[in-house]
C-alpha cells in the first residue's frame, strides 16, 4: 500500500546487541531528556492557583443573555439547536402572556432550555445561529462534577441574573455594535 506520509518506521525484530540488553544507553538518554526539560520553561501551570489569562473571545459556558430592560431575549426559535453538531441543546418553547411582557422580549420564549456540556464541543455556532443576540459564550469555564445531571445546564444555570450582566461586547465586531445602537430597526426594539 502506498505511504500517506515517510514518518512511519519499519520495526525490526533483529536480536539485542549486549549493549542494548544493558539499557543504560537508552536510560541514559531518556535522563538526557528529563534534564533538558527541567531547565526549560514549563508548559503546564498550578491550576486553580494560577490562571492563564484567556483570550476576549475564548469559548467557554453559555450565556443566555436579557435585554437592556431586563426581559429575556431567546425566543425559542431553535436555530441554535440545529446548528449545534453536538445535539447538546435542547428546549421547549412557550407563549408569552399579556402580563409577561416585562420578563420576555419575544411572543414566544422559551419555558426550558437546556444544555449538555458534556456534549458540547464548544465551537460557537449557537452563538453564530442566533438571530436575537441571546446566547453567547463566555470566559468561564464549566466545572467538572462527579456525576452526569448537574452537567446539564438549564435555565437557572444560563439565563444571566438582572443585576449580574455578563459583558459580551468584546465578542462582537465593531460593526455589530453600531448596529445595535440603531433603535429605528426591529432588531433593537
Ligand atoms: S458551542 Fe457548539 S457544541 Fe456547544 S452547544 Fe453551541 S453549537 Fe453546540
Ligand atoms: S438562543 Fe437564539 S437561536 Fe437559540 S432558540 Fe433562543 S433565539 Fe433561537
Amino acid at each position: 500500500m502506498e505511504k500517506l506520509t515517510n514518518r512511519s518506521k519499519v520495526v525490526s525484530d533483529k536480536k539485542m546487541s549486549f549493549k542494548e540488553r544493558l539499557y543504560l544507553p537508552a536510560v541514559f538518554k531518556g535522563m538526557g531528556i528529563t534534564l533538558k526539560h527541567f531547565f526549560q520553561k514549563k508548559a503546564t501551570i498550578n491550576y486553580p492557583e494560577e490562571k492563564r489569562e484567556f483570550s476576549d473571545i475564548y469559548r467557554g459556558r453559555h450565556v443566555l443573555k436579557r435585554d437592556d430592560e431586563g426581559r429575556e431575549r431567546c425566543t425559542a426559535c431553535g436555530l441554535c439547536a440545529l446548528a449545534c453538531p453536538a445535539e447538546a441543546i435542547t428546549m421547549i418553547a412557550a407563549e408569552r402572556k399579556p402580563d409577561e411582557k416585562h420578563l420576555y422580549r419575544e411572543e414566544k420564549y422559551a419555558a426550558d432550555y437546556k444544555i449538555n456540556m458534556l456534549r458540547c464541543i464548544f465551537c460557537g455556532l449557537c452563538e453564530e445561529a442566533c438571530p436575537k443576540e441571546a446566547i453567547f459564550l463566555t470566559q468561564e469555564i464549566v466545572k467538572a462534577d462527579y456525576h452526569r445531571e448537574p452537567l446539564v445546564y438549564d435555565k437557572s444555570l444560563l439565563v444571566e441574573s438582572v443585576d449580574n450582566r455578563i459583558d459580551v461586547s468584546k465578542r462582537q465586531t465593531p460593526e455589530v455594535l453600531a448596529f445595535k445602537k440603531d433603535k429605528t430597526k426591529r432588531h433593537n426594539r
